[in-house]
């Protein structure tokens, strides 16, 4: 996968956007909660009520997700233990909301990339997937559909629905990119896979 497309599965890019912009995704990333917080290692429960507030909780989903910058948003991330997703196949398609999602086939073929996450800023890590998938849920009104999806858009419906899992990216990496994500999260800093390439040596400050 493209370097391009893979920055942007869940986090978005950093393209040359303006000042407004930048600090609206500062502001719409405040509201999304940060590794550390428990809630991100909780498992999400079922949707049994299609009501008004399903369909607010989704719109604020999407415009936090517009707003971030992103092109995927699990509700567990702003703390609702729903399993309520947003997501969209790249930053110019159609936005969509599905509820009760579940992985039903995944592609025995496999493709990394390296993902981002709206709740761990400033990482990247690299993470192997199925590069295809079949996606079944409901809308927000409770209708079933079947989502045939690939490459990015695969991704970020499993990114997603992990999330809703509690699972993290950290927890589909590899050994030394989880470790050296987890001292750029401590320290604040940030960390992408080529800090690690080429490097043959264990990492400066390991054990
Ligand atoms: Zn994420």
């Amino acid at each position: 996968m493209a370097e391009t497309e893979a920055r942007e599965a869940e986090a978005g890019a950093e393209p040359g956007v303006d000042d407004e912009t930048l600090e609206r995704r500062r502001r719409a990333l405040g509201e999304v909660r940060q590794f550390g917080d428990p809630v991100l290692k909780s498992k999400a429960s079922p949707v049994t009520d299609f009501g008004p507030e399903l369909r607010a909780a989704a719109e604020r989903m999407h415009t936090l997700m517009e707003n971030a910058l992103g092109i995927g948003l699990a509700a567990t991330q702003l703390g609702l233990m729903r399993r309520l997703l947003v997501f969209q196949s790249t930053l110019d398609a159609e936005p969509r909301a599905i509820v009760n999602p579940r992985v039903e086939w995944a592609s025995g073929e496999l493709a990394t990339a390296e993902e981002g996450c709206l709740s761990l800023a400033d990482i990247l890590v690299d993470v192997e997937r199925p590069l295809h998938a079949r996606v079944s849920a409901v809308d927000l009104g409770g209708t079933p559909l079947t989502i045939e999806a690939s490459g990015l858009e695969a991704r970020v419906l499993q990114h997603e629905i992990d999330h809703l899992d509690g699972i993290l990216i950290l927890d589909r990496t590899e050994r030394r990119q989880r470790r050296a994500a987890l001292r750029a999260l401590r320290e604040g800093e940030r960390f992408e896979p080529a800090m690690l390439e080429g490097d043959g040596e264990p990492e400066p400050g390991s054990e």
